[in-house]
């Protein structure tokens, strides 16, 4: 029986997550930025803890006629704002904690952007290239299936991340209308975003991560005097988030110099072509083999010198060794989770500028968050009119932040926990504590 963690290709060289607490390092975060505000503690106690945490054991029949068994998680962190809202996530290494990690900053993230929804996150431990199409549909089918009615339009509502993409979402929302009987067709379709646009999916939200970022970078470049114009980056992880980032940019004359993915990391003084590259990437579902490019090794990779780096693949990619290698002005986190806490400390003491997770990759659920809307009213709302609220939204949410920290005197990411504790810790204290 082959092992569904077992990944098809020889995986690049990564850091060893072993030993690596990621739901512990974001309750560290939680624990500074409740200090900052002096957020009344039990609100604290409540968001320590997830409320619900699923763990489903599943099986699937394979083609070749094996049935093997599943372990997919969701993790609903808190649902005070809004239904639980966040993403699954298909890769080898996912476990428990991370998901309880990435919930939590769900959390954090739907409050900073005043969006009326919770925190959840989810997933299924194993890797998704490994196995064919059908598979995957079966594995996504059957988990769907066994989740139930633990999600729902206004309940929990899951989107893409690593290893999913809209097809999945396609899967997940049609399987789900298949299980809630005859009932309303056009509201079934809220209990995913990220879907298709023919499918219900809406215009935008495919690049809406990357975009969200780039108005963040343009933000700051404004507020900095940076003229992006000519400027370098380089990117970790080259799929939705990284890649959509790296074309817009790109239309703004930053170059790509620099790219990595799970198949190794590649050099192009002069500037990839980000747009062929996401064409390749979409075919070949790697980086690997991309004509005109230079391989490097990670430890080259994350010395190369260059003005923004964008990591956009996995959490803990970025400690101390990476953190005194790397010679850029800013870091724009696609990832959730990229900088760990020891790398960071190094980077804010060389003043480099981190602009956190929880805002910067934050255009991703802002534009689910459309979908979801137009949904709920039957519309379909033009890629223009969806790319001028966010920008809106992000650009707010960027000031606020940026202001924060500097009346607060701390680092942006503590700013935007922060931001978003209060406004949590504003409805409790309007709902107090049931009973
Ligand atoms: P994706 O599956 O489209 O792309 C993931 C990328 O990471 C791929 O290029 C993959 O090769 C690379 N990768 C995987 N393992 C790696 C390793 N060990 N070393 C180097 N690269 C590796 O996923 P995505 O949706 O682009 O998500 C990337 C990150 O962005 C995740 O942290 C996710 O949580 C976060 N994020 C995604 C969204 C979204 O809308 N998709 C929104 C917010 C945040």
């Amino acid at each position: 029986m082959t092992n569904p963690e077992t990944p098809k290709e020889s995986v690049a060289p990564t850091r060893a997550h072993k030993e690596y607490d990621f739901f512990k390092v974001v309750q560290d975060y939680l624990d500074r930025a409740a200090k900052t505000i002096k957020l009344e503690p039990y609100v604290q106690t409540i968001l320590s803890q997830p409320k619900n945490e699923l763990i489903i054991n599943f099986p699937v029949k394979m083609d070749n006629g094996e049935v093997r068994l599943f372990k997919g998680y969701r993790v609903q962190h808190n649902n005070l704002l809004g239904p639980f809202k966040g993403g699954m996530r298909f890769h080898p290494s996912v476990t428990l904690d991370d998901v309880k990690a990435l919930a939590a900053m769900m959390t954090w993230k739907c409050a900073l952007m005043r969006i009326p929804y919770g925190g959840g996150k989810g997933g299924i431990k194993f890797d998704p290239t490994a196995v064919s199409k059908a598979e995957l549909q079966r594995i996504t089918r059957r988990f769907t299936h066994a989740l139930g009615e633990n999600i729902g339009p206004d309940y929990d509502i899951p989107a893409p991340d690593v290893g999913t993409s809209g097809q999945t979402m396609a899967w997940m929302m049609d399987t789900y209308a298949n299980m809630v009987g005859s009932g309303n067709k056009q509201s079934v379709k809220g209990v995913v975003t990220g879907k298709p646009v023919a499918s219900g999916g809406t215009l935008g939200r495919a690049k809406a991560t990357g975009q969200g970022m780039v108005f963040c970078i343009v933000e700051w470049a404004k507020a900095n005097n940076f003229n992006l114009e000519g400027s370098t980056m380089s990117v970790q992880g080259f799929g939705n988030v990284g890649s959509n980032c790296a074309v817009i940019l790109s239309r703004l004359g930053v170059s790509t110099i620099a790219v990595g993915d799970h198949t190794g990391y590649l050099l192009n003084p002069e500037g990839f072509n980000a747009h062929k590259l996401q064409e390749h990437v979409a075919k070949h579902g790697s980086i690997k083999g991309y004509p005109g490019g230079k391989p490097i090794t990670r430890e080259e990779f994350f010395s190369t010198k260059a003005d923004i780096f964008a990591p956009s693949a996995l959490e803990n990619q970025i400690g101390e060794a990476e953190a005194k290698a790397l010679d850029v002005k800013i870091i724009v986190e696609g990832a959730n989770g990229p900088t760990n806490p020891a790398g960071e400390k190094i980077l804010l003491d060389r003043g480099v500028v981190i602009l956190p997770d929880v805002l910067a990759n934050s255009g991703g659920v802002t534009v689910s968050y459309y979908e979801w809307v137009q949904n709920k009213r039957s519309e379909s709302w033009t890629e223009e009119e969806v790319d001028d609220k966010l920008e809106r939204a992000m650009v707010r949410a960027y000031r606020e932040v940026a202001d924060f920290a500097r009346t607060h005197k701390v680092d942006l990411r503590v700013a935007a926990y922060a931001i978003a504790l209060q406004r949590i810790e504003s409805v409790y204290r309007e709902r107090e504590i049931f009973p």
